[in-house]
Parts: C-alpha cells; structure tokens; sequence
C-alpha cells in the first residue's frame, strides 16, 4: 500500500479544510441553536460557493456531475469535512443520499438515473433509505415485516419502518420490503423507490433522539406504509435483490462514516490538546498539560486516531483493489474499532472541557449525542465482532498451531 498523497488530492483537501474552517465552522452557534430548517438559506448560500469552486459531490460520478474521487481518495475527503456537522451535506456527499446515489448509479435503470439520480447528484432534492422496523431487529434485517405485493403494474406497500434518516423533505424513499416470502431469506426482499407524496407514505414523526426530534435533514422518521402503490419500473435492480444491494451500499459507506468519524476525532482532539495548554488549574500557573493523566490521554487518543485512520485507508485500498466481499472482515472491523475510538475521544475531550464540555459553547458535546449511535446504526458492534470472530476462528478449526 502506498499512503503517498497526491498533489491532486492535497490541493483538493487543502481547498476543502480551508472552506471547512472559515464558512462552516462560525455557522456553528446558529448551528447549535436553530432549526436546521430555518437555516437552509445559509446553508443554500454555502453549497453554491461548493459548486462554484467545482468542489461539489467529490465521491460521485463525473458524468452525473460529481468530481469522480475513488474511494481513497473520498475518504481523505470524508475526514476533512467530518470536521465540521455540515460539511458532508454543504458539499453533497452525505448521507443517505450518498449510498442511494450508489446504487441507483449501479443498479438504476435509465428512466430512474434521469428521474431520480440527476437531481439526487445535483443537491436538487433529497432521499432516504427505509429499511429498519418498529418492531423487528434491524440487527437480523431478514425479520422483515413489510410487503410489496404485486398488483397489476403495481407493488402495495404495507409496514411500519422507522431511523429512515432525512426523510422528513425527502423527494422519495428506497424502501425495503418482502416481495418473495417462498424464496429463501436473502432473497425474500426488494427495494422499491416512493415518491414520499405517494398516498399511503405516511410521515408519522421526527423521533426525538438524545433530546431533539429535529427537521428536514437533520431528523430520523417514522414512516407507516398503507396500502402504498408504487408502480412496478420503480423496482430497482433485480425482484428478491434487495440484501444483495444493500450490502453493496453498505462497504463504501462505511468508509465514508469511519473517515467522518475520524474527522470528528481530530477536531475534538485539537479542542483537547488546545484547552489542555490554556486551561490553568492552579495558582502558580500549571496548565491541564502538565498532568501526566492528561498527557496520556493524548498520546492514546493521538496512536488510536492514527491506527483507526490506517486501518481505514487498508479497508478502503481492498475494497478498491479486490472488492466488497474480500474486503467484509476489514470492513468489519474498522465499523466498530473506529466507532470505540470515535467515542472515547469524544468522551476525553468532554472531560478536559470540564462544565465547558457539557455545554453547547463547544461542537463537543454534539457530538457526544449524536455520534454515539456510531455504535448502533451499519451494523451494531457486537454484530461486527461476532462476524469477524467466527470467521477467524473457522480457520483455527482443524488446523495445528504450536
Ligand atoms: C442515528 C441512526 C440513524 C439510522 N439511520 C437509518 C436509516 O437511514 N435507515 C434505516 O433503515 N435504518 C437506520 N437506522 C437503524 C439502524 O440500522 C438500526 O438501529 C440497527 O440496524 C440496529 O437495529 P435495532 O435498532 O433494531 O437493534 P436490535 O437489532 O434490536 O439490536 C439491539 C442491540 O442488540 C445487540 N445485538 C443485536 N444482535 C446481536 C447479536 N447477534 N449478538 C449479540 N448482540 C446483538 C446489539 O448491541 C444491538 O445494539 C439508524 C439508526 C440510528 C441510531
């Protein structure tokens, strides 16, 4: 593996920090404050700046008017604009519209590239990706309750789903449900796109998590499906492929989340490390810097960030070099290693912070809220580890270890 950073990509990432630091940064109190709704004027504002400067959707296809950046590449992308909560979606390379623009692109027919994937790639509009259920385990997806039974040339969608992140504005869904219950279990479900103004695509709420229900992008909705009619060329890709896609959505993504993450990681440790070098904690002048706690604290949090960050970049390199299904125990492991280092940072700077911390005076304790459900949401880590367990120990059955 070679960690050489092109000129290309330091120009682009330099571009992109600096935009990152003066635009988005200082929008951060109103940020903390508002409504992410009321604040889409500015945020507007920003992304055109982004399109301007021929920045704008750095992951996605140039001939759908992307940057076309491998996967490499995009996640150096990913950790610089992590550093801000805006900087993904100011440039359009966010979530869930980043992993639906995957596989409309991969799987999408022409009339939905035109329909749904040009505007999606533009910034014109906004999807979401309805999988997870009220009642069933999003851990074991095959426990899936909703349908989409066939009727003439159209599939009636019925179920109640819910975390079907920014879909409160979404144009559409990608939904999935049972259209093949006789078939077996990884190949029962299919994703189907809703127009979100189709009748029976009922926003039922914003959830409120960690105390906020949220708005527009920034929200994760309840959805009741009711006798929901989607015409049958909105199925996408194969009938019964539903798993098979989403496991291709979920390899690329979760580079971008652990990259994002690790941005987050290296904002709050420079708040850290800053704060430790001001912060006097007695009268003759010692600084929080001068306590060995702290100093261990940042020379762990400093070798976790880095091993995380290395262990992404080789990730993302297999994937690139051999694909999705060689590169599943890597992707594994980096899901829940960097999301754990992710939270530990987090919970270190919190500390150095003080009542600070606690306050919405930093970006800190956002993210302490937000970024716990790194945990939960591309596969919880005890599934991760499970997986990645099992699959190492196969390999010690049988065999002579001295
Ligand atoms: C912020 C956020 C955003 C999300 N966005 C979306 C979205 O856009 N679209 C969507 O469809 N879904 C989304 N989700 C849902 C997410 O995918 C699910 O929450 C996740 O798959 C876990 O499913 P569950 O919540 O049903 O937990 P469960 O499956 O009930 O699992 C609960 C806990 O049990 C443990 N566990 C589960 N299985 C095992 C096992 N085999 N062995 C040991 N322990 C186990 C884990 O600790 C797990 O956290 C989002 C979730 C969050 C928190």
């Amino acid at each position: 593996m070679d960690f050489t950073v092109s000129e290309k990509m330091q120009a682009i990432v330099g571009m992109m920090r600096e935009f990152v630091e003066k635009e988005l940064i200082p929008l951060e109190p109103e940020f903390l404050g508002k409504d992410f709704r009321a604040m889409l004027p500015v945020i507007e504002g920003k992304r055109e700046m982004v399109r301007q400067m021929e920045l704008w959707a750095p992951n996605h296809p140039k001939e759908y008017g992307g940057m076309g950046l491998d996967l490499m590449e995009h996640a150096l992308v990913s950790e610089v604009l992590g550093r801000s909560p805006l900087g993904h979606f100011v440039f359009g390379c966010h979530a869930p519209d980043a992993g639906n623009i995957e596989i409309l692109h991969k799987y999408g027919t022409e009339a939905q590239k035109e329909i749904w994937l040009k505007p999606l790639v533009a910034g014109k509009i906004r999807s979401c990706f309805s999988m997870t259920e009220v009642e069933l385990p999003g851990s074991n997806p095959v426990m899936m309750d909703t349908t989409a039974v066939r009727d003439g040339n159209h599939y009636v969608i019925n179920g109640q789903k819910w975390y079907s992140t920014a879909a409160d504005g979404a144009a559409f869904a990608i939904v999935m449900a049972v259209t093949n219950p006789e078939a077996p279990p990884y190949l029962r479900a299919s994703m189907i796109i809703v127009p979100t103004d189709t009748p029976g695509f009922n926003h039922v709420r914003n959830i409120s998590v960690m105390g906020h229900s949220g708005s527009d992008y920034f929200s994760h909705a309840e959805i009741l499906y009711q006798s929901c009619r989607a015409p049958v060329e909105n199925l996408l890709g194969p009938e019964g492929w539903g798993f098979v896609i989403a496991q291709e959505r979920l390899g690329p993504g979760r580079i971008h989340h652990c990259m994002r993450w690790l941005g987050i990681c290296s904002r709050v440790y420079d708040l850290m490390c800053k704060r430790a070098t001001e912060r006097i904690i007695s009268p003759d002048g010692n600084t929080l810097a001068t306590k060995q706690i702290i100093q261990s604290w940042i020379a762990e949090c400093a070798a976790e960030i880095q091993a995380a960050r290395l262990m992404t970049l080789h990730a993302a390199w297999k994937i690139e070099t051999l694909g999705v299904k060689e590169a599943r125990e890597e992707i594994s492991l980096i899901k829940f290693y960097v999301a754990g280092v992710l939270q530990k940072v987090i919970d270190r700077a919190l500390q150095v912070h003080g009542g600070l911390g606690m306050t919405d005076d930093t970006i800190i304790s956002f993210y302490y809220r937000h970024e716990r459900a790194a945990r939960i949401y591309d596969g919880a880590d005890e599934v991760h580890k499970m997986s990645v367990a099992k699959r190492i120990l196969r390999e010690y059955t049988g065999r002579s270890v001295r």
